[in-house]
């Protein structure tokens, strides 16, 4: 699957973010190993704590489907900047990708980068 294809799955999905306190919508479509794509929206609650990002809801929804292996994610946001994932979806990321997992983030605009999961965390927490 192209990253352009699956990016444009990021997009549609961002239609269905839940985000009235920040206003900031993002879409995110996870390509699996059984080639599979799933998609997520950033899901806020009133208790900010509570809010989850768009890249871990498609993740874990991969993940209760049987999904074990992501290959490659799209997050597409609603602002001007790049949104690359947080510092806890990259650490969910690798728990289910590597260093090669490609990761696709695009602004509103429509702009886009191709970042490997290596490049955004070189080190990430593992038990061994
Ligand atoms: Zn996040």
């Amino acid at each position: 699957m192209e990253d352009t294809e699956l990016l444009q799955m990021a997009i549609e999905a961002k239609k269905n973010a839940y985000a009235p306190y920040s206003h900031y919508q993002v879409g995110a479509a996870v390509l699996t190993g059984g080639k599979h794509v799933y998609t997520g929206v950033n899901v806020e609650n009133v208790s900010f704590g509570a809010t989850n990002c768009a890249e871990r809801t498609a993740v874990f929804k991969a993940v209760s489907e049987g999904e074990k292996k992501i290959i490659a994610v799209a997050v597409a946001g609603s602002g001007d900047t790049i949104p690359y994932p947080c510092g806890i979806c990259r650490q969910v990321l690798a728990e289910f990708g590597d260093q090669g997992t490609r990761v696709i983030c695009s602004n509103s605009n429509g702009s886009y980068e191709v970042h490997t999961l290596g490049e955004l965390l070189p080190h990430a927490f593992k038990l061994r």
